[in-house]
């Protein structure tokens, strides 16, 4: 079972491994409102119950009793391990690991970086092992995990060194179970090659940019928190800091007004003043609104400004990968981006490819100097590969 559980919502798809078949999947929303939501996936239809859901707890137990009602399993023995995604992980974790109480502890000590998330991760892990049976194995994937490669010149802000040997304050990065898997899927699709250069373009409602050298990270956009780097729904990724003081002085928001401003009100919302999603944001502009059509110049132009930075840090590219959301849907955001950087780095799109095809492909030409690649990311599956291995199943 693979399971990413929010502060008031959990997602799950319970996984046959190693055939990595999806037996069902479903979420449970609004926990805690006045009436929840749970959906799962009998016989590839959705089936929808709404109902009070007050905590995680009710629906851990929700969703177990489901797979027994629905016949999805014929007792909850046939479970043997739950993933679980932790948003943070610090740098106490370089990888994947086996629940037990110290992870526990370590996880709720890194609340402080991700305040939003780590409890509600903690919060789902503890109402899982609360309804399974006390064998069942239970393993954190952490989103930091794979940008722990990053070197101390990429990780560090150039501020006074004692806030990073005092207080951590560094470059986490996220995203980073997404950022494994596709780039591991490009390095197959490249023929498994030794040295292979590789920048996956994560574009959902959060976006982020990394560099994968030979399968390691070495840099990304995100930074201490999810609101660096590229431009994304609501949030406005890097921006001078400067305008935080200039705001607070010149307009009289408080410190908690601009940070919720850069957060929630900026990014495509804030600069087209239509939608976060990027599909409203792309009608509006072609119907000519001029604050959509911006929104959509400066999201591109932040795209390839990281491609143009990763591009000089991996010293080439072999391949460019399309993810999530925009990435995996959006055949024009995928041409735009490409048409900016054709001149420079000699990318040719295959128009064919990029608007019609499916699933895990090659969408350049063979002319390409870079290859470009759309793979649709699977978060569900690392979570339940690294679950496998780090419990020997
Ligand atoms: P997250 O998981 O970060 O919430 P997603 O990866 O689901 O986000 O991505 C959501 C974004 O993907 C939205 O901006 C949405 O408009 C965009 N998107 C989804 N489908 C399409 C599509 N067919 N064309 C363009 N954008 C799309």
């Amino acid at each position: 079972m693979a399971v990413n559980a929010g502060s008031s919502s959990l997602k799950f798809q319970l996984i046959n491994m190693p055939s990595e078949e999806v037996i069902t999947s479903g979420l449970v929303e609004r926990i805690g409102q006045e009436v929840g939501n749970f959906v799962i996936k009998v016989n590839g239809e959705k089936i929808q119950t709404q109902t009070p859901i007050p905590d995680h707890q009710v629906a851990v137990d929700l969703l177990l009793n489901a797979l027994v009602d629905h016949h999805i399993v014929e007792s909850l023995e046939e479970i043997d391990a739950v993933g679980h995604r932790v948003v943070h992980g610090g740098e106490d974790f370089d990888d994947s690991v086996v629940v037990d109480e110290e992870a526990v502890k370590k996880v709720a000590d890194l609340a402080e970086l991700a305040p939003l998330h780590n409890p509600a991760n903690i919060i789902g892990y503890k109402a899982f092992k609360e309804a399974l049976p006390d064998h069942v194995g239970h393993v954190f994937v952490f989103d930091t995990a794979f940008h722990q490669t990053l070197d101390k010149e990429r990780y560090l802000y150039p501020l006074p060194l004692e806030y990073y040997t005092d207080l951590k304050v560094r470059k986490y990065g996220a995203h980073g179970t997404s950022h494994k898997y596709v780039s591991q899927q490009a390095i197959e699709m490249l023929g498994n090659p030794k040295e292979s250069r590789i920048i996956v373009c994560h574009l959902g409602n959060g976006a982020s940019v990394s560099a994968v050298q030979d399968g390691k990270c070495i840099d990304t956009s995100m930074g201490f928190t999810p609101l660096a780097g590229i431009m994304m729904g609501t949030r406005s990724g890097d921006v001078d800091p400067s305008v935080i003081d200039y705001l607070i002085e010149e307009v009289g928001l408080d410190m908690k007004e601009v940070i919720k401003m850069l957060n929630k009100e900026s990014g495509l919302l804030g600069v087209s003043g239509v939608s976060s999603d990027f599909r409203d944001v792309q009608e509006a502009a072609a119907n000519g609104n001029e604050r959509a059509q911006l929104a959509l110049d400066i999201f591109f132009r932040r795209v390839i400004a990281y491609i143009g930075r990763y591009f000089i840090a991996l010293g080439g590219v072999d391949a460019i990968c399309f993810t999530a959301g925009i990435g995996e849907n959006s055949f024009f955001a995928r041409k735009e981006i490409c048409n900016l950087l054709a001149e420079a780095l000699g990318i040719e799109i295959d128009d064919d490819a990029n608007v019609n095809g499916k699933g895990d492909r090659l969408i350049s030409t063979p002319n390409s100097k870079v290859k470009v690649y759309v793979i649709p990311t699977n978060e569900e599956l690392v979570i339940a590969r690294d679950t496998k291995r780090l419990l020997n199943l």
